[in-house]
């Protein structure tokens, strides 16, 4: 109980210290955070991909809610309990170290966050595809998909079960690599947060040749598009920051067919429109439509 408590406390004082200011500002995910969503939003209202969706939608308000949520409130609690799972693990003997296959502690720092940008990024894209392929997965992932329309809240717009569907992956990508670590990621973190809510933000931005390479507002719109090709019938363009892997295993999709393209997936209807009720989806029995 004291581990748990302690690390609430630390969390808690943790984000009370951002937002006062007491954190230095390469260091500050609330403020970086606000500065990031602030930037895209203005982007959003200037130079809108889809200039008939309206900046003050229906769900901005959950939008925005979840973002918080899924960024601060939810680590008050899970931080608790990784502390104590981090605890029992040591107890045990076993260390980071154990798991080490490359070590990167011989590379220089930017090649070290390179490597280490790339490894999460797969590992999480990896997580992605399984969220949509296990049925019982993907009752969590529906928040996500529910969106009707793209902004980039909605990137922070999912169930609070993949907060921690997506950190036994990525804690297996930082044990592999040694000698990293990975509370040093700031940039890494900020760098990631902005691909995020550029892809889901309503702006038209394809980034060239480079689109092979990084994720995309058009290719993710795609990804959370309502009707899918009948063959990839399970889910298209899965990447998060990057879109190589979807390039390199054929899970790439892009139509451009139409920006308004319908969005959600077969029975979203059922999904309930408020967060109390939507954290309950996925642990009630709920069948999911036949995909014909
Ligand atoms: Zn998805
Ligand atoms: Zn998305």
């Amino acid at each position: 109980m004291d581990t748990f408590l302690n690390s609430f406390e630390n969390t808690l004082y943790w984000i009370l210290n951002m937002i006062s200011f007491q954190v230095n500002w390469s260091k500050n995910y609330f403020w970086g955070l606000i500065v990031i969503s602030f930037t895209i939003w203005m982007f959003e209202i200037f130079i809108p991909w889809r200039k008939q969706q309206k900046i003050f939608r229906k769900e901005l308000g959950l939008d925005l809610f979840y973002m918080f949520f899924n960024f601060f409130l939810f680590a008050l609690i899970i931080n608790g309990v990784y502390a104590l799972i981090g605890k029992k693990v040591h107890e045990y003997g076993l260390s980071m170290d154990s798991f080490t296959v490359i070590n990167l502690k011989e590379f220089n720092p930017i090649l070290q966050l390179i490597i280490f940008f790339l490894v999460s990024d797969f590992f999480q894209w990896i997580t992605h595809i399984t969220l949509h392929r296990v049925p019982f997965l993907w009752k969590f992932h529906q928040i996500h998909h529910s969106a009707k329309l793209m902004s980039f809240p909605v990137h922070f717009r999912y169930h609070w079960m993949e907060n921690i569907l997506y950190k036994p992956l990525k804690i297996l990508a930082i044990m592999l690599l040694g000698g990293f670590e990975p509370e040093q990621a700031y940039i890494v973190h900020f760098v990631a947060i902005t691909i995020g809510h550029i892809n889901h933000a309503n702006l038209k931005i394809t980034w060239g040749p480079f689109k092979y390479i990084f994720n995309n507002p058009v290719m993710h719109l795609y990804h959370h598009a309502y009707h899918l090709p009948t063959h990839k019938k399970h889910g298209v363009n899965y990447g998060i920051s990057l879109s190589v892997w979807d390039y390199i295993f054929r899970t790439n999709y892009i139509p451009e067919v139409d920006k308004y393209v319908k969005l959600g997936f077969e029975g979203d209807d059922k999904i309930p429109k408020t967060f109390e009720k939507q954290a309950w989806v996925g642990f009630k029995p709920y069948k999911r439509p036949k995909i014909e």
